[in-house]
């Protein structure tokens, strides 16, 4: 099988193979063939790619793609990338909710496709959860944005010109992203309160030193395969009026709380921002799911009455080294599962490990139910 790491459209750092991922993929047997410059941002030159037994290739020429069976990507596929053969596989974060368009493409080549969002959370796919890996960067460095945009110290410090307390800080959403942020705002020592709706949650937040904020009694929204399901505009209301009187002596809030395939609800309203003192900083996590706090902007910084909020909707690339690599290797467990020891594509829907993720079986859909109104 020919495996193809491309490199990453318009501004994406991260690349879906990494020098160690294609040795042990070419110990395989396999041939990977990776195009040149694919790893540069990630720290990853074509040398070490060929060290590892990678064939190089010129960035999207549509021979290569037209010979590859195998597309590892980090981004969604585009329109104006190359053609991939009928009954080629393409693995990667392939945005299905609502994307008529990946729908279309799928179809219309004859492709399968596996979209490692809709991995299930079951032990056997843990070393492929690309949701969790890429997240934990997510996590992690939108604490160290909020601190270096701080106007004060995260620590509380004893000096000889007086006492400096700690920063508080508060989590919305103790998933992966929202963990990690506890942990590393609790490193640099900080005062931490974090709010889920999961009654799991609790224990995680307080193993990690945390204060967890119990959610409104009435309406708490189930559970679906370890996700929270959505909440009744009655509860959120009830929750942001929880969350409104824990604001006020607040320096930091990370937005992390999200409803897969569903807006992310919306927590810290416009007014309710405004309670946190000037010189605070939001960073939402959300934002691309339309953001836990109403003023957050993809990409953008904003600030409003001197509350700085980032809408961090792609921080796992600023850190693409390590998110390359652990995706690399999420991808790689992957293959374990979609490769047979003879080196066969071996895509079994029956298989409840791929059953949700594959949805494209050489062209025949299998997830239409993402696409709302699909023909
Ligand atoms: P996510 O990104 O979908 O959501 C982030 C968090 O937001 C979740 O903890 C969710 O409960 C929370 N949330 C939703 N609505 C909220 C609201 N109104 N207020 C406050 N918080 C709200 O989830 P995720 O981080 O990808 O994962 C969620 C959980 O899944 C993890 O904490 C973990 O327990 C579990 N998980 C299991 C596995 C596995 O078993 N293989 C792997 C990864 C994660």
């Amino acid at each position: 099988l020919k495996v193809l790491i491309p490199k990453e459209m318009g501004a994406e750092t991260r690349v879906a193979g990494s020098p160690d991922t294609v040795r042990a993929l070419a110990k395989r047997q396999l041939l990977c063939v990776v195009e040149k410059g694919a790893g540069t941002a990630s720290g990853f030159s074509d040398e070490q790619y060929s060290a590892a037994g990678a064939e190089l290739a010129s960035p999207q020429d549509s021979a290569v793609w037209a010979e590859a069976n195998l597309l590892l990507t980090v981004g969604p596929l585009q329109l104006e990338q190359p053609k991939l053969s009928a009954g080629a596989l393409v693995v990667g974060q392939l945005a299905p909710h609502g994307n008529e368009n990946l729908l279309q493409l799928l179809q219309g080549q004859k492709l399968s496709a596996i979209s490692l969002e809709l991995l299930p959370r079951i032990s056997r796919a843990q070393s492929m959860d690309v949701l969790s890996s890429q997240a934990n960067i997510a996590g992690y460095k939108a604490v160290l944005l909020a601190a270096a945009a701080l106007d004060r110290y995260m620590p509380m410090l004893m000096t000889a010109a007086g006492t400096v307390q700690p920063a508080k800080v508060l989590v919305i959403g103790a998933g992966v992203a929202g963990l990690q942020a506890v942990a590393t705002a609790r490193r640099l020592g900080a005062v931490v309160k974090v709010s889920d709706v999961r009654p799991a949650a609790r224990e995680q937040v307080e193993s990690l030193g945390a204060r967890f904020i119990e959610p409104p009694v009435q309406g708490v929204p189930g559970e679906q395969g370890g996700y929270a399901k959505e909440a009744t505009a009655a509860f959120l209301e009830a929750q942001r009026q929880g969350l409104a009187e824990q604001l006020t002596d607040i320096d930091m809030v990370i937005c992390t709380a999200q409803v897969p395939g569903r807006p992310a609800p919306l927590l810290l309203t416009k007014e309710i921002t405004e309670l946190l003192r000037p010189g605070a900083v939001v960073v939402d996590l959300a934002v691309a799911q339309g953001g836990n706090c109403e003023l957050s902007q993809v990409g953008e910084n904003i600030n409003h009455k001197g509350v700085l909020v980032i809408g961090a909707d792609r921080l796992p690339a600023t850190v693409p080294h390590h998110a390359s690599s652990l995706y690399a290797r999420n991808v790689a467990a992957l293959l374990e599962v979609v490769i047979s020891k003879t080196g066969e594509l071996n895509l079994d829907p029956e298989d409840p490990l791929l059953d949700p993720c594959l949805v494209s079986l050489a062209g025949a859909l299998r997830r239409t139910d993402l696409v709302p109104n699909w023909k």
